[in-house]
């Protein structure tokens, strides 16, 4: 890779790409088998033909060969052990790859970045990191740490997006686009800010009919959902009188924001968490009015008692129903949400 970044912070590198996408790229991941947090396979290093000798943590995103080598390691490792290269050179590789914004990654070099940055030396196998560093498990309560780099070169003008009813505008202005190579490769990759506005996650969205093998939605390992809102950072700017309106889905919040609902969040989901009950509290008071417009099914129509019940607590609710089953807010017009918020804004 010819471009030459001052910095280039490892750590982001590291956060930013998984295991499997890793394994992916070298064409490896079909090789491997899967078992709950774990994939096993032939040591793709030195080339073992053994199928549990080489070790993989999905979750923790580290990997170990039990056999001949017995190297183990970080994304970062793998990268530079399989194309026998530095670690700055497998971050380099990595950020072409995955397409991943140098540019937008954090430069404060930090401790790991620097002990990471030791050339590794062939030979003596080094003692595994992965062990003494394991990715750290969230526990309740623990925030969603925000991003240190951005998915660049997002194309905006994508023909699903257009075919979802999303102008221009609104696709800028949600940061959302169309991921052709990468991490989020085939993918909408649509950036989830906390309520501070800072990119948490990507949800990643395919444009295919969804699969067993290729899931609707991608998130990345770890990210808790629940703790966040959809849209929050830009609707708990709003005035609080102004109509609230809580929906299931990204798109649901996008459209309805198209149409002029600036206070819009998304649940990504049809129930409504405990952190996501409290971030609403926040935002509102007892003047507010929330409206609770879930998908019209079933799973739609169990979380909207739930969600009204728990919320008329501190603020005034009302439910939106569908006239026909399988409506979604997406559906809604420019005048249904007329008819529906023209009295409230
Ligand atoms: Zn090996």
């Amino acid at each position: 890779m010819s471009k030459k970044s001052k910095f280039v912070d490892f750590k982001a590198v590291k956060a930013a790409i998984t295991m499997e996408q890793v394994l992916e790229h070298y064409g490896l991941l079909s090789k491997f088998k899967r078992s709950g947090d774990r994939l096993s396979g032939p040591c793709p290093i030195h080339k073992g033909s053994n199928p549990t000798q080489f070790s993989v943590s999905v979750e923790k995103n580290v990997w170990k060969c039990f056999s001949e080598c017995k190297h183990g390691g970080n994304t970062l490792d793998f990268i530079a052990k399989m194309d026998d290269v530095s670690i700055l050179a497998a971050a380099n590789k990595a950020i072409e790859w995955f397409h991943l914004d140098p540019e937008t990654m954090s430069a404060d070099s930090n401790q790991e970045a620097e002990e990471t940055s030791e050339p590794v030396k062939s030979g003596e196998a080094p003692q595994p990191k992965p062990a003494a560093r394991p990715a750290p498990v969230q526990e309740d309560g623990t925030p969603n740490k925000p991003l240190q780099f951005r998915l660049d070169k997002l194309q905006r003008e994508h023909p699903y997006l257009a075919g979802r009813g999303l102008t221009l505008e609104t696709i800028v202005d949600f940061g959302v686009g169309f991921c052709a190579k990468g991490m989020m490769a085939g993918r909408i990759a649509i950036p989830i800010n906390n309520v501070e506005g800072k990119v948490v996650a990507y949800a990643g969205r395919t444009t295919e009919e969804p699969t067993e093998t290729n899931p609707k939605y991608k998130l990345p390992p770890g990210f808790r959902k629940s703790l966040e809102l959809f849209n929050i950072d830009r609707a708990c700017k709003e005035p609080v009188e102004v109509t609230m309106v809580i929906v299931e889905g990204f798109f649901g919040c996008m459209k309805l924001h198209q149409h002029g609902c600036r206070r819009v969040v998304a649940l990504m989901g049809s129930t409504m968490s405990a952190a996501q009950e409290e971030l609403i509290k926040k935002h509102t008071d007892s003047r507010s009015l929330v409206i609770v417009m879930l998908d019209e099914d079933e799973a739609g129509r169990a979380g909207r008692e739930d969600i009204a019940t728990r919320l008329s607590k501190f603020c005034f609710v009302k439910v939106h129903t569908f006239a026909k089953e399988g409506q979604q807010p997406e559906d809604l017009s420019l005048e249904d949400v007329n008819d529906i918020f023209g009295g409230f804004q």
